[in-house]
């Protein structure tokens, strides 16, 4: 059976999508939500080959969740240390 791959579709999945990834760049590993199905394992690979966009890859292995975000970290001041 084909099952189609899930996107993120609305404002609240992006959200839900930034959270994790955050958590991600935050050290957590292995129990990050998916922002779809909402169970852990979700993964995040961090494609960014540019300075001022932050690409991530989000894929899920519950919901075959595949989807890349990208994210200007222009709009957001680090906060690190
Ligand atoms: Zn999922």
């Amino acid at each position: 059976m084909a099952a189609q791959p899930n996107r993120i579709r609305s404002r609240e999945l992006a959200k839900a999508a930034m959270v994790s990834i955050r958590a991600w760049q935050g050290g957590e590993r292995g129990k990050l939500a998916c922002p779809i199905c909402r169970q852990n394992g979700l993964q995040v690979l961090d494609k960014s080959a540019r300075p001022h966009t932050a690409w991530f890859i989000l894929a899920c292995p519950s919901c075959e969740l595949d989807e890349a975000l990208a994210i200007a970290s222009s709009a957001h001041s680090s906060d690190h240390d």
